[in-house]
């Protein structure tokens, strides 16, 4: 990254930072600059104190001590204050990044965040906001490096005064050429070397940044009390281990070749710092006994011109450091900025008390992104006002990408999806994905508050939830809880109560009556279910769903039979539609999954 376009980071990164903390340049500055300044005080009353003893001048050694320690003290005291603000608001910055994160993966098309180029841009945008070249560190880096700085100069500052100090000893100009050629060389050395370890830092980080999140999630599955279970009796402890183990051989791998590299690296500047600080001995020295300066300034100038190198070789690396993590800044920039697709339409939803709401597909067919086979093919359906739909077929063979599609998780790859005769991306996405209730297969509950659960809100209509937990008979049991509705679900966030698979079931759906939406979609919503739950459900869905328009994908033959339309899925094609009755004296997949499943009732 060139200077220029640092430069053009630094000032983007604090514009960001400075929107909702004014005050941050104003602590990294102070701060660093009084955090280089500080060791310099030191250096120059211990230089000041030695020589007055040297010359038995007490009282003066006195005032210098005085001086010292009241300074450095009242320096300390603010720069430390300047540092624990910085750090309250690099802490902050993080969650602020960390929320803009979380609110894009939101509003990003699903179809973009299901990819895994997206799912590596997010975790590098989150890698962005946390400690592994993120705000706070970002933040921090800052102020070393203002400090970094400061120190320089000051180093500086003190080796021209030596310089001036020494222009009279015999062989000035040598000595001093000397010492510059030695440094300029030390310093050039120590850049190309700073460089290129951080370049293979960075390389160490990206080569390991997938296996890194491949080895948290393999041990945030091992300690995941849901997965207790199916790793204890077909013990999988061995073959979790054996993953572990392989992920982090590769990191390690990664990681032992930067750290030869580097060790190496670091062990050669500490050789020649090393030289580099004998020849500074030497040279103020040999300014000693020339007699330009005294004894107690040989503290003064070879600690200035050590710390001068050491400090160099801060900045290089704090330099370095903070060019990385700004690529960083640019993926979460990237991220940020990423298209929000479905959310382009506008058009507002008309809201209807007599639900007249009608949706067609006309010849859409679909793949998924990054595959080359049609999940969907030309699919042509109507689905009319009040209608019962039922869904059928193999598993795989397209059933729940349709209502994805109708959801607009994803777009078509050709065809279109109307509602009342009007392309459904047109529409205002909020208001369109208000009209739908949907079960699906794989709904999640979280270890929140039942009715919070049921409202997705902490703003709960409280009697409408009971209502909902009726309808689905869960109410008298959840009253037995100890807080009733208000106790959470599961123990991952506290106390709460586990449940069975069939009673979260009845929660989810008991979730989409309360968003009592125009449209109810029921993607196998019974499956977890005991025979008499389900039978119950299916009996009340008529009431359940009221005047609602529904669909319901069912592998329970039985239940559809109370549809208006049932339509048969093959391989992403319809084969067959009509009714239970018609459909049963066709011959097709309909009559043979019907008797499959009737041969167990005889
Ligand atoms: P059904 O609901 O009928 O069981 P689905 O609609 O879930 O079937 O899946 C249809 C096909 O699409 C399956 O072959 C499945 O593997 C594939 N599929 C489902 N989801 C994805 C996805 N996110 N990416 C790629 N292929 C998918």
């Amino acid at each position: 990254m060139k200077l220029k376009e640092t430069w053009d980071y630094v000032r983007k990164f604090y514009r960001m930072i400075r929107k909702d903390h004014p005050t941050v340049l104003f602590y990294v500055i102070l701060g660093g600059i009084l955090k280089g300044f500080i060791p310099y005080i030191s250096l120059y009353y211990s230089s000041k104190i030695l020589d007055a003893l040297l010359a038995s001048d007490v009282e003066l050694a006195k005032m210098h001590i005085m001086i010292l320690l009241a300074s450095t003290f009242l320096l300390s005291c603010i720069e430390r204050a300047c540092y624990q603000s910085m750090s309250v608001i690099a802490e902050s910055s993080y969650y602020a990044v960390w929320k803009q994160t979380a609110h894009k993966a939101y509003v990003m098309e699903y179809e973009e965040f299901e990819k895994t180029e997206t799912m590596d841009k997010i975790r590098r945008a989150k890698n962005g906001s946390n400690g592994s070249g993120g705000v706070e560190s970002q933040i921090s880096s800052s102020y070393i490096l203002v400090s970094n700085y400061t120190s320089i100069f000051c180093s500086l500052v003190f080796t021209i005064q030596l310089l001036i100090q020494s222009r009279n000893s015999s062989n000035f100009i040598i000595y001093t050429i000397i010492l510059l050629l030695v440094f300029i060389a030390f310093m050039t050395m120590e850049n190309y070397m700073q460089k290129r370890l951080a370049k293979i830092e960075v390389t160490m980080q990206r080569d390991n940044e997938h296996m890194n999140s491949l080895s948290a999630y393999i041990i945030s599955s091992a300690l995941d009390v849901q997965n207790g279970k199916d790793i204890r009796l077909y013990r999988m402890k061995d073959l979790i281990n054996y993953w572990y183990y392989v992920f982090n051989k590769k990191i390690n791998q990664v990681f032992k070749k930067y750290a030869d590299t580097a060790g190496t690296y670091y062990g050669i500047i500490a050789f020649f710092m090393q030289i580099f600080t004998a020849f500074v001995y030497i040279y103020v020295g040999l300014s000693v006994l020339d007699g330009n300066i005294s004894i107690g300034d040989v503290l003064l100038y070879t600690g200035s011109i050590t710390r001068l190198s050491t400090t160099f070789n801060e900045a290089i690396s704090g330099y370095n450091q903070l060019v990385y993590r700004f690529e960083y800044l640019g993926n979460f920039e990237e991220f940020i900025n990423s298209k929000n697709m479905h959310y382009e339409g506008t058009l507002p939803i008309e809201k209807r008390d007599d639900y007249q709401y009608e949706f067609e597909f006309k010849n859409v067919s679909f793949k998924y992104p990054n595959t080359d086979n049609y999940v969907l093919k030309n699919i042509d359906l109507k689905l009319k006002v009040n209608q019962r739909l039922a869904i059928v077929g193999q598993n795989g063979a397209g059933k729940t990408t349709l209502i994805k599609l109708l959801c607009r998780l994803y777009e078509p790859s050709e065809g279109e999806i109307l509602l009342n005769g009007i392309n459904i991306e047109k529409y205002d996405y909020k208001e369109y994905t208000d009209i739908f209730s949907v079960v699906f297969q794989d709904f999640k509950l979280f270890p929140l508050p039942l009715d919070e659960n049921i409202a997705g809100s902490s703003d709960v209509d409280e009697d409408k939830c009971l209502e909902g937990l009726d309808k689905v008979s869960l109410k008298e049991k959840v009253l037995s809880w100890p807080e009733k509705q208000h106790t959470r679900l599961y123990k991952d966030l506290g106390d709460g109560v586990n449940i069975s698979g069939g009673e979260a079931q009845k929660i989810a759906i008991a979730r989409a009556l309360y968003k009592d939406a125009p449209f109810v979609i029921m993607d196998e919503p019974t499956a977890a279910l005991d025979p008499l739950a389900e039978a119950e459900i299916y009996e009340n869905l008529n009431q359940l769903v009221n005047d609602k328009t529904a669909i319901f994908i069912s592998h329970r033959m039985s239940s559809c039979k109370f549809c208006d339309e049932i339509i048969v899925f093959e391989n992403g094609e319809i084969t067959q539609r009509g009714t239970h009755e018609s459909l049963l004296e066709e011959e097709g997949l309909y009559q043979q999954l019907w008797n499959a499943q009737a041969q167990y009732y005889v």
